[in-house]
């Protein structure tokens, strides 16, 4: 179960939470059926107000790319962020700054530190008691009217149940790397679970940690290796593409992106032609990334941090940026 901005789902099935959301709001899913539905709707929608309520998951830059595709087709529309900067959890100050840049340049108008209190219904055109989103409201009253919301704001936990059970409890049912939590014969997967300071919500990780828990109980080392199963986490790349005038910009980002004291820091920045490469290097490990506009060297990159494989020790680290390129 979760919450969204007032908006309370009880089932996870998909059908059943657009149910419960009052028609002109979308709840994201993956980007292209976004778009597809954002398309659908454009009759609706030209010339007039589509907010996102962006949040900072990788959801977050789904909605942006449907807002991108909206904007270009003459919707009015308006990204709403609480944080700081877009994207926050996967791009840097400067990384956020271009793409800001970009969404404007495609007529989508930005607003950060944008806390929405609500979404505002009326009675459906259709009538037969529908109800239909006519705006949001913003923390100091501001309503801004809308024909369509989309709501890429994240999910939380219910964890009422598992608090009153007397289980650590942070943001989800906090969990080690057996998956256990605080009381050893209770474990927890899925969105509910947090495990290193971590709240997926999102598929894989929720499969890949019921993997392991199967692992775990049925014995560790059931397999005759004497391995033990521990969950590191779940590594996965954000990527996007925006329409641009002249083709496309693409983004991908990974792991930290923000060094921690001693890391070591690679950056390659073409503001004019919206180009951006950074890296982030622990000891001999590549611990995150960011690449905007030219994603030439993604692949290696993602192979180096999923592999969590030494870097090689003989060549400079900006060959991690350029080496695609041919040396160049
Ligand atoms: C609209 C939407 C779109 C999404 N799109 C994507 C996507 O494109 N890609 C992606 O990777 N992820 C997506 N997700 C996230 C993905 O659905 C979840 O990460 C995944 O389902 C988590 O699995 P889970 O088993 O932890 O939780 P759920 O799938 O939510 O299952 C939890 C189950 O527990 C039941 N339950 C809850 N409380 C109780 C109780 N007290 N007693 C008994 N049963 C209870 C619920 O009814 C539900 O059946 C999306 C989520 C939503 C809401």
């Amino acid at each position: 179960m979760r919450t969204a901005y007032g908006v309370e789902t009880v089932r996870s099935a998909e059908a059943a939470l657009m149910a419960e959301l009052p028609a002109g709001a979308l709840m994201q899913r993956a980007a292209a059926g976004l778009a597809a539905a954002a398309a659908g709707l454009l009759g609706r929608v030209y010339g007039r107000r589509v907010v996102l309520l962006v949040g900072s998951g990788d959801n977050g830059g789904d909605a942006l790319y449907a807002g991108a595709r909206l904007a270009r087709r003459g919707a009015r529309v308006t990204a709403a962020q609480q944080g700081e900067r877009l994207m926050e959890r996967q791009l840097d100050p400067a990384a956020a700054r271009l793409l800001r840049a970009h969404l404007e340049e495609l007529g989508v108008e930005v607003h950060t530190e944008c806390r929405v209190r609500g979404v505002r219904t009326g009675p459906a055109p259709s009538g037969g008691g529908g109800r239909t989103a006519t705006g949001v409201e913003l923390a100091d009253g501001y309503v801004l009217d809308a024909r369509l919301v989309v709501l890429a704001c994240g999910v939380r936990p219910r964890v009422g149940l598992a608090r009153a059970a007397g289980l650590d409890v942070a943001k989800g049912v906090v969990v080690d790397d057996e998956l256990r939590t605080s009381d050893p014969a209770v474990h927890a997967i899925g969105d509910c679970a947090e495990h290193a300071g971590v709240l997926y919500g999102l598929a894989t990780p929720a499969l890949e940690q019921a993997d392991l828990l199967a692992r775990v109980l049925t014995g560790a080392g059931g397999d005759g290796s004497g391995r033990t199963h521990r969950y590191a986490g779940t590594r996965a790349l954000t990527r996007l593409t925006l329409p641009a005038a002249d083709g496309s910009l693409d983004l991908a980002a990974f792991g930290e992106t923000e060094p921690a004291p001693g890391d070591d820091v690679v950056h390659l920045a073409d503001a004019t032609r919206r180009v951006y490469r950074k890296v982030v290097v622990r000891a001999d490990r590549l611990v995150g990334g960011i690449l905007l506009g030219d994603l030439g060297a993604v692949g290696s990159l993602a192979r180096a941090w999923e592999g969590d494989e030494p870097l090689p020790a003989d060549a400079p680290l900006h060959h991690l940026l350029i080496d695609h390129l041919g040396g160049s």
